[in-house]
Formats: C-alpha cells, sequence, structure tokens
C-alpha cells in the first residue's frame, strides 16, 4: 500500500508571503502530499529581534494567508514549545503522530542549502525524513554534490531526488520587510488579509 504522505513547511514567516504559499503548493502537487502544515518558528531570545513580528502576529498571519485552502494546515507545535525547536525534534513529534503510515517531508528553499550543515542532527534529519529542496529566485538550482564527503554518496543522492523545481517567485520576507520601513507598497508580495493585518496592527513600519 503506498504510504500516505504530508509536507510540513517551517519557517519564521515574518511576514508569510505569496511566495511561500505558492512555491508549497506546487512542492505538495509534486510529492502528492495530501496536505502541507505551515510550522512558524518560535521567536528565538538569541536571535535579538529577529523576528520582528511577535509570534502571534506571525501565527495570524499565516491563518489568513491560507484561510479557505483545504489542503493547507497551520500547527503552533514550535511555538507552544518553552525553547525553539530543531527541525528534527518537530519531524519526529509529527511522525510519531501521524505513524508509520505516513511519509514526512520537510520543505526547504534553496537558499538554505548552504546552512544545512550547521542544522542540529543534519545527518539523523536527513535519513529520518524526506528533506524537499524547492528552487528560489535568485539561488542556483539545488545541487547537493558538495556534500558527499561529509553525508555519503546514498544521502546526497537522496536530497537530489527530493529536488522540486518550483516556480521561481521573486519575493522574501526581508524585501516586505524592507520596503514597509520605507513606506513603500507592499501589496503584489502577500495575501491582501495579510496585507491589511500588517497595517491595522502597524507592523513593520519602523
Ligand atoms: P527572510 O527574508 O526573513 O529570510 P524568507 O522570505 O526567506 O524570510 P522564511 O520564513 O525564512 O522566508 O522561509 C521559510 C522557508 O520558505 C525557507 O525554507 C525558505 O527557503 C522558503 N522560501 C521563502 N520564500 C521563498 C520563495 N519565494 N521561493 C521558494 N522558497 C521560499
Amino acid at each position: 500500500m503506498e504510504k500516505r504522505k504530508i509536507a510540513l513547511f517551517g519557517g519564521t514567516f515574518d511576514p508569510v508571503h505569496l511566495g511561500h504559499t505558492h512555491v508549497a503548493d506546487e512542492a505538495a502537487k509534486h510529492i502528492g502530499a495530501e496536505k502541507i502544515v505551515f510550522i512558524p518558528a518560535k521567536r528565538s531570545p538569541l536571535k535579538g529581534f529577529r523576528p520582528a513580528a511577535s509570534d502571534d502576529d506571525r501565527f495570524a498571519m499565516i491563518a489568513l494567508a491560507i484561510a479557505g485552502k483545504n489542503n493547507f494546515e497551520l500547527s503552533d507545535y514550535e511555538l507552544r514549545r518553552p525553547q525553539p525547536s530543531y527541525t528534527l525534534q518537530t519531524v519526529k513529534q509529527f511522525q510519531a503522530d501521524y505513524g508509520r503510515q505516513t511519509e514526512i517531508c520537510w520543505l526547504i528553499g534553496a537558499d538554505s542549502i548552504d546552512d544545512l550543515p550547521h542544522w542540529y542532527k543534519i545527518i539523523e534529519l536527513i535519513d529520518e525524513c524526506n528533506l524537499a529542496t524547492m528552487y528560489r529566485a535568485g539561488f542556483a538550482p539545488p545541487d547537493f554534490s558538495m556534500f558527499k564527503e561529509i553525508w555519503g554518496a546514498k544521502r546526497v543522492e537522496k536530497l537530489q531526488q527530493n529536488v522540486i523545481e518550483t516556480s521561481l517567485i521573486d519575493v522574501s520576507s526581508t524585501e516586505i520587510r524592507n520596503k514597509l520601513a520605507a513606506g513603500g507598497d507592499i501589496t503584489s508580495m502577500l495575501h491582501p488579509a495579510v496585507a491589511d493585518y500588517i497595517y491595522e496592527h502597524g507592523l513593520y513600519q519602523t
């Protein structure tokens, strides 16, 4: 019997934008995942002022961005924990909740690749789930060949097989925050309800 698949999508989502929702939707279709679970990361005291918006605001904005999309879900799993979580811990928790008949994919954008060697127990994470890498505008197509020596050929092959050629949506949360701080227009980069929320709550404007 073919396994049921779900895609987990972690990030700061500070704020969530159309790049996130668009590529996650494409990736889920490609994978054959029945749903995508957005998992905002907890605000870390160690990271100073990042993320700029509070946990509650980031959570509320994702809820607005995915409202009415049947295959999108939002989880407060990492926000509820006392400390910022490692991805491995989150993956293990979801795997335990869904059971071994469900295959877990964890989505990342191509911009995250260089950082991967610094992720907590990255080798275990590669083995534990399918790390699925999406294309990202401004970044080279995902290529893991440089990690053969440290992770081994099999893991590199697995990562490479899980690359998804998603559309290039040239939007980032950084650009949105910078534009807002400069009084620029961000409405084309966000779900309209998220833009309204940002203006109503005066987020990112200083
Ligand atoms: P920031 O500019 O603050 O770093 P971001 O736009 O990269 O934020 P994150 O919340 O850090 O957004 O991203 C969560 C995940 O989504 C990451 O794995 C990131 O690579 C991916 N991602 C974000 N935007 C895009 C996009 N436009 N296309 C593909 N992947 C994306």
